[in-house]
């Protein structure tokens, strides 16, 4: 099974604009009750049934079971007799909304960190279509439940053999997206590791420096357009807050921070490319970008979104038909990729020049040569099976947000409903 995302910018009319803005509020309500109740069971079963809590407790009745997915689900149409407006939105959008609080549940269960949150006014910014009886897109239009068929600009056509399988509606600064899924019933093998291997260093100061000695330094224009959106965000905290000019300056932020977006998003997938045609084994380290984001670079590190450009080299390797592979990311700065020794240099120290075998290059362009060996390394011992292999799924902006937290322990036991 082949599944693609394609992004298509929509055009709906000013009421399909507003009835989308009451659906995601109503889909926001249904979430927060929905996460009301699982985190009202929770506190009901903090303290033992014959002990008088201390603390705040919601006492609920033993037998209660815990509001699982299909409990939840079940309820809805109870819900609508109770609360007409909820019929407003089609039902399996709703239906969505329930889902996928439990997926952030269940990911909540297996990490032990990460507890859903309530989603503020605003916060929910996309509905997700999950099924189509007959076509929903024309060259021209897409048709969706309920709401009648909006105009959309069809910048690539839909490959042929593929289906859609859901569209996700999403609301962009002022601008309304579908991302559409489309699927294919093929299987197609995974790329077997062959061809000339590259390894592939990120960093602050250089964007990328490959083992091949290209280094591409970090474009200028997002310097640019950082400064710019600092003047916007200083005009918009001298507007009165809820005022109309507060309003439209707001519009300017969220159109700037949407131009960023995109203009990061174009360069990584050209960098990504970049990488493919210069080889067929790509490598990179398994750094957690987002704790690093909390060190002493956070800002920096943010603003580079090293973890959106691995998951896109990831996803263009894929699509190449490259093989893709994540390395130990631990001490690649301090190796001679020639001779494996290790050596101290801290980051001032930008030449890589080696004591032992004399070997002297650019500091980033050895580390990339570490990546490469120990991703060659990986793959002659391990064999490439097990190994990462690349999906659409997980492509940045083709699912829902992922949160931002970083762990504080790891070790932190949550309990287990019984269900
Ligand atoms: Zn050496």
């Amino acid at each position: 099974m082949l599944t693609l995302t394609h992004r298509y910018r929509i055009y709906p009319d000013t009421t399909q604009e507003q009835q989308f803005i009451e659906w995601m509020e109503i889909c926001r309500s249904s979430y927060n009750y929905a996460l009301r109740e699982i985190k009202d069971w929770c506190n009901s079963r903090k303290c033992a049934i014959d002990r008088c809590s201390l603390e705040k407790e919601y006492i609920l009745s033993p037998e209660l079971k815990f509001p699982g997915e299909v409990y939840q689900l079940n309820n809805l149409p109870r819900a609508k007799k109770e609360f007409p407006k909820l019929s407003e939105v089609p039902s399996q959008v709703l239906q969505q909304v329930i889902k996928q609080l439990h997926v952030g549940w269940k990911y909540f269960q297996e990490r032990g960190f990460g507890f859903p949150r309530f989603k503020k006014y605003g916060q929910f910014k996309s509905l997700l279509f999950p099924q189509f009886s007959s076509n929903p897109v024309t060259d021209l239009h897409l048709k969706l439940p309920k709401i009648g068929v909006i105009p959309v600009n069809l910048h690539r056509p839909i490959p042929s053999g593929f289906e859609v399988r859901q569209i996700r509606i999403m609301r962009k600064a002022d601008k309304w997206y579908a991302s559409i899924s489309l699927q294919c019933n093929v299987s197609v093998p995974d790329p077997m590791p062959h061809g000339h291997p590259i390894g592939v260093d990120i960093g602050l100061e250089k964007f990328l420096a490959t083992s091949d000695g290209t280094l591409v330094k970090p474009p200028k224009f997002f310097k640019q357009l950082q400064s710019e959106l600092k003047l916007l965000q200083r005009r918009m905290s001298r507007k009165k807050k809820r005022s109309k000019n507060y309003e439209k300056a707001r519009i300017k932020v969220a159109r700037l921070h949407h131009k960023i977006d995109n203009t990061r998003k174009d360069f990584h997938y050209k960098q990504a490319h970049a990488l493919c045609d210069a080889g067929d084994l790509v490598f990179m380290e398994d750094l957690n970008y987002r704790t690093s984001a909390k060190g002493m670079f956070g800002k920096h590190m943010l603003d580079a979104a090293f973890g959106q450009f691995r998951s896109i080299v990831k996803y263009v390797c894929w699509k190449r038909g490259k093989f893709f592979g994540v390395v130990d990311a631990r001490g690649t700065s301090q190796e001679c990729p020639e001779c494996g020794e290790e050596m101290r240099k801290d980051l001032s120290v930008r030449i890589h020049d080696c004591p032992y075998c004399r070997y002297r290059t650019d500091r980033d362009v050895a580390s990339a040569q570490v990546i490469r060996n120990r991703g060659i390394e990986l793959i002659s011992t391990a064999g490439h099976v097990g190994m990462e292999t690349a999906c659409a799924a997980d492509l940045p902006g083709a699912g829902v947000t992922q949160s931002r937290q970083v762990a504080k322990s790891l070790h932190r036991t949550t309990r287990k409903p019984k269900e």
